[in-house]
């Protein structure tokens, strides 16, 4: 007989399968000895009571038979190096990774272009970064291959299952080496040590398949005869024919927004969410989460979802990272961005999470309204890239008050709601280094003032959170695409233009890296039925 049954444990009862297989015993009322084994199906922390932290357990129990590993069934790609039909996908982050192993299913042979380098070589660029502030604009925290979620937390949640099916997602990333809680947990990640080795994993797959996939290939030009792409151009001069087009290069690529808007392919402002990055010390964050002065052993690093609305707008914690690091997440120099990452145990002394303000199309127009009053093209609300530049100026702005090299503005968290400039600042994870600054005098008002009283409101929802010990770093802005690529609802294929597939974060249709690798598998289903 097998049994799903519903547990409340304490954390070390949770860790502890001779304890499990006792309570399954008990509350089935059989003696033990018939228990033959039991895997997860879900696991969740309950830290609702002041008193206990609970770890919530759904189990499949095996009673008075053999006991058989979970049933995941790994998928066989095919080889489609013979395939009669080809598809260009631009870019290798989740959604293009995604959207070719689909298009493998689909018998497809998928040609992945990617301006940045390989996981390996990529890293050596994102040292330069950190250790040097040197900005390599092709291979960074955001370029490179697996995109944007290579060197992150890997948290593997989404809200958005809507979009597909998450459980295939993850048990795809299971496949190619992620290990088995992401099948269960409730809030699963992979961390940034341990993401490369999939992303590789992927890669030799679809090699191995017969695809193609051809690393500091920057696509700068489409060949496009009667609303079809021909082709596709890269910046050293080669030349890719292809049937259709996957785009799937991610909120950062603004070269591409810019190349659509140039050849009058439709596309649109799209509102987005800017602030700071804020980093608390890890234990105290657990010890308000966890009602603890000491974090129990057998509990991961608390996290926290913070969200409130001043003056009618939505001000809300983004990408927390437990036991992380603040990344210099920059794509050109003269820029200051900053993002988050954890490594898989989540060990280091600090928390970080974006905080972050939704911005309007009309908020850009005022900014530049007040900071620009000359430029004809940012006063124009028709503009498409409008909130692109907006985001933009706001980086560089960052840029110039940290003083350089990546060095960026900081506040304490308490100096920042007074409006005062820190006399000093905390130790802090961001390696480029941190510089004392008013930030009310960096970033524009409407975001600062929004901050301010988002950071009153979470210091009552989470007592012992709005504290001086906190640090307010600028600017997170790669919160999501600032541009949409329409597409039509019936096909997915852009309007216009009848064989580009907008695909992912960066067309406006995903934000993270589950969603993103929904939408891809979603739009190579769709390619493939236009181009059989
Ligand atoms: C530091 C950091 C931490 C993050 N942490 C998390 C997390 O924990 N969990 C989560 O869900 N999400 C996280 N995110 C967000 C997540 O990474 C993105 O939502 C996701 O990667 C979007 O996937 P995508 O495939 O649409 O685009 P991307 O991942 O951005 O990939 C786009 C790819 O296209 C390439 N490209 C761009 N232009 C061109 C061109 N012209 N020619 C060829 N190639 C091009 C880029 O180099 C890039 O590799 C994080 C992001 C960052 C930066």
């Amino acid at each position: 007989m097998q049994k799903d049954i519903n547990l409340k444990l304490t954390p070390s009862e949770a860790k502890d399968a001779q304890t499990i297989n006792n309570y399954i015993a008990k509350s089935l009322g059989i003696a033990i000895e018939k228990v033959t084994g039991f895997y997860r199906n879900k696991e969740s922390i309950d830290a609702r009571s002041s008193k206990q932290v609970w770890i919530n357990l759904n189990i499949k129990a095996f009673i008075d038979e053999p006991f058989i590993e979970r049933p995941v069934k790994p998928i066989d790609f095919r080889d489609v190096s013979q395939a009669l039909k080809k598809v260009v996908i631009v870019g290798a982050g989740p959604a293009g990774l995604f959207a070719a192993l689909q298009l493998i299913e689909q018998g497809i042979q998928p040609i992945i272009l990617e301006r940045g380098k390989d996981v390996r070589a990529r890293r050596r660029d994102l040292a330069a970064l950190n250790k040097e502030g040197i900005v390599n604009s092709e291979s960074n925290y955001c370029f490179g291959e697996g995109g944007a979620g290579t060197y992150s937390d890997g948290k593997l949640y989404t809200r958005s299952s809507k979009r597909g099916d998450i459980n295939r997602i993850l048990s795809i990333l299971y496949q190619f080496g992620a290990e088995e809680n992401v099948l269960y947990e409730a809030h699963p990640h992979i961390g940034t040590n341990k993401l490369p080795h999939i992303i590789t994993a992927i890669r030799k797959q679809i090699l191995d398949c017969g695809g193609v996939f051809l690393f500091e290939k920057k696509v700068t030009n489409f060949k496009i005869e009667n609303d079809i792409i021909k082709s596709v151009e890269t910046a050293d001069g080669n030349q890719f024919d292809t049937d259709a087009v996957i785009l799937a290069t991610g909120h950062s690529a603004r070269d591409i927004f810019e190349l659509l808007a140039q050849k009058n392919i439709l596309i649109e402002a799209k509102p987005f969410a800017l602030g700071v990055r804020i980093e608390h010390p890890q234990s105290l964050i657990d010890s308000i989460q966890y009602h603890c002065t000491l974090r129990d052993e057998n509990l991961p690093p608390a996290s926290y979802g913070l969200v409130e609305q001043v003056n009618e707008r939505g001000v809300f914690s983004f990408c927390m990272c437990p036991g992380g690091i603040i990344a210099p997440a920059a794509t050109s120099p003269g820029e200051l961005v900053v993002n988050g990452w954890s490594p898989s145990k989540r060990n280091n002394p600090f928390a970080n999470s974006g905080m972050v303000v939704q911005v309007a199309l009309n908020d850009a127009l005022n900014y530049f309204k007040k900071n620009d009053p000359t430029s004809t093209k940012l006063q124009d609300e028709k503009n498409p890239l409008l909130l692109m530049h907006f985001q933009s100026a706001i980086e560089q702005a960052c840029f110039i008050a940290g003083g350089g090299k990546l060095v960026a503005p900081a506040q304490r968290m308490v100096d920042f709601t007074n409006q005062k400039t820190s006399a000093n600042l905390p130790e802090n994870s961001y390696l480029p280094g941190i510089h004392t600054t008013n930030l009310s005098e960096v970033l524009p008002s409407f975001i600062y003032t929004r901050l301010q009283g988002g950071f009153k409101a979470f210091g009552k929802k989470m007592h012992g959170y709005l504290t001086n010990e906190a640090v307010v770093v600028a600017t997170e802005s790669r919160t999501s695409s600032p541009v949409r690529i329409p597409r039509d609802l019936n096909t997915l294929a852009h309007p216009q233009i009848k064989n580009l597939y907008p695909c992912g974060e960066g067309a406006g249709y995903a934000g993270g890296i589950v969603s993103a690798a929904m939408d891809g598998e979603k739009c190579a289903q769709f390619c493939a039925q236009l181009i059989r």
